[in-house]
């Protein structure tokens, strides 16, 4: 008998640092200046993202030292996930803390990082760094984030 993968048999605060970090896809998204709408709470994306995201990795340039460069940048826990309402309905991180699966295109679940590519998720080619613009800019900069594509057959 197979062993099911950690993530459809641990829960979020079960996991080690290791499988917790394999649970990010890298798409970036997370990484987007958001706009909070005042009269219905919902969160709108921007294509401006974070000026230390490299946007051809979409990766952070300095993770380790991110939250003295980018004070409000929001790290992940078990604990905090299910609270983040911006979250991206794509994230691995949010899918799992709402009891769902991960999609086919997660690198997991694929075994190749270039499927979240193939199925529009990543922000690489859509998004630009916000330096140069203010907070009163992002309004003109909102982005609808594009449902994932289907899985390609043969
Ligand atoms: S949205 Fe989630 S999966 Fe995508 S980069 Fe951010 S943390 Fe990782
Ligand atoms: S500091 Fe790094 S991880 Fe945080 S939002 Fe910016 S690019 Fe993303």
């Amino acid at each position: 008998m197979t062993a099911e993968p950690f993530w459809k048999s641990k829960t979020l605060d079960q996991m080690t640092p290791g499988e917790w970090e394999s649970l990010c896809d890298g798409c970036g998204r997370c990484c987007l200046n958001k706009l909070e709408d005042e009269d219905t709470g919902e969160f709108l994306y921007t294509r401006a993202a974070c000026k230390l995201l490299d946007i051809g990795t979409c990766r952070c340039t300095d993770y380790p030292n991110r939250h003295d460069k980018v004070p409000d940048c929001v790290a992940l826990t078990p604990q905090n996930v299910s609270s983040l309402g911006w979250l991206p309905g794509t994230c691995a991180y949010r899918l799992l803390a709402e009891g769902k699966s991960l999609p086919w295109w997660h690198p997991l679940v694929s075994g190749r990082q270039a499927t979240v590519d193939e199925a529009g998720i990543t922000i690489k080619n859509e998004a630009y760094s916000e330096e140069g613009l203010s907070v009163d800019d992002l309004v003109d900069h909102i982005w609808r984030l594009p449902k994932p594509r289907r899985r390609r057959t043969t």
